[in-house]
């Protein structure tokens, strides 16, 4: 299989596996317990936590090891919330992931007001219109995917959060989609992060919770995590993650999926980049080719062992037309022709260029059926 889907999963790195493994079979232990088995799984635990904290920037205390980001988005919306009512505004835009769009409709349930800031054709947040939305200073957090999932795009975060902290907003970013592929440049006071988008395993992920924020947890119990996260600690995925953002601390290349748009826009003129004016993932192809049918694509594409996406293969199994799209004012049809192609530092320069070839054939074939 060529498998240019990282943005849906990563595979797990040897050397992640590697480090993991004593913790599933020689060292089974609690990390709260006294005896040594548990001090030597706490230090594991605590290790992993400044490997993470080194990686965003943030000091080993303000990591929180969660089951993924999904839990860390829900688990900041549920906390400003209820930590500041005074406060009633989320401001977000429609092009989130699932878990911020519902985290959303949560907010909104619960007597708060979700302000939705537009994004452009290229799918950047109109700053223009997040000021004016912040003016009336009663939004309690700015939330929003630092990197696109479907297309890549980079919010200017900096700005964002800037702007944001003028009027006393705190902000969360949805940095999955940044890790190990573009360093982070910008402050703020959440993150989520999940550990399957950078080659540790599934179920598994992190929460970046400034010292300088109050944090009420979604999860209680035992008081772990510093009684931000309940729950007895996954010792083998915290050291596993620890492993993962270690190894992701070097940038990642733009030269695969350069090399793959290029060939593919070559030999397919009318092909659509999106987001190609905007800062992008390096690793991220959002290519429409319109008039074909993705979802066709899609299937032989797989009989051919290509393995990617149509929008965010992240959520559910849907075939729905991309609501990223459609938040940058693209057409459901300009959508349904849209395919997701995703690298990671796994992928080689041979599969990309045997992938463009499938593609493209795939693509003639479809097009001569209609
Ligand atoms: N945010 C983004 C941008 C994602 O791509 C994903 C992937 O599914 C998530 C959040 C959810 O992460 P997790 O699978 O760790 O819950």
């Amino acid at each position: 299989m060529i498998y240019l889907d990282a943005n849906a999963t990563t595979p797990i790195d040897p050397a992640v596996l590697e480090v993991m493994m004593p913790f599933w079979r020689e060292n089974p232990a609690n990390a709260s317990a006294s005896y040594a088995a548990g001090r030597k799984a706490r230090k594991a635990v605590e290790t992993a936590r400044a490997q993470v904290g080194a990686m965003i920037g943030a000091e080993a205390r303000e990591v929180v090891f969660t089951s993924g980001a999904t839990e860390s988005i829900n688990a900041v919306h549920a906390s400003v919330r209820r930590l500041w009512p005074e406060r009633p505004t989320l401001i977000t835009t429609k092009a989130e992931h699932a878990a911020g769009l519902e985290c959303a409709m949560r907010w909104e349930e619960s007597g708060g007001t979700v302000c939705h800031i537009k994004v452009d054709a290229n799918g950047l947040i109109d700053l223009a219109e997040l000021d004016e939305a912040l003016k009336s200073n009663d939004a309690a957090l700015v939330s929003v995917l630092w990197a696109n999932n479907e297309t890549g795009v980079i919010q200017t975060m900096r700005e964002i959060a800037a702007l944001a902290h003028e009027h006393g907003a705190l902000v969360h970013a949805d940095a999955v989609q940044m890790i190990g592929k573009v360093p982070l440049d910008a402050k703020v006071d959440f993150m989520s992060l999940s550990g399957h988008k950078f080659h540790a395993p599934k179920g598994i992920g992190a929460m970046f919770v400034s010292q300088r924020v109050r944090f009420e947890p979604l999860i209680i119990g035992g008081g772990q995590e510093g009684g931000r996260r309940s729950g007895t600690e996954n010792v083998p995925g915290i050291v596993g993650l620890g492993k993962a953002a270690e190894l992701a601390m070097s940038a990642c290349s733009s030269e695969l999926r350069d090399a793959f748009e290029a060939q593919i826009v070559s030999e397919w003129p009318d092909a659509v980049i999106h987001g190609v004016k905007a800062p992008r993932l390096p690793n991220t192809s959002s290519l429409c080719f319109p008039g074909i049918d993705a979802a066709g694509m899609l299937i032989l594409l797989d009989q051919v062992g290509v393995a990617c996406s149509v929008g965010s293969a992240c959520h559910t199994a849907s075939l729905h037309p991309s609501h990223v799209l459609e938040a940058m004012g693209y057409e459901a049809r300009h959508a349904a022709s849209t395919l997701r192609f995703s690298f990671s530092r796994m992928n080689t320069m041979a599969e990309a260029t045997e992938a463009v070839a499938k593609v493209l054939k795939a693509a003639r074939k479809l097009r001569d059926l209609t």
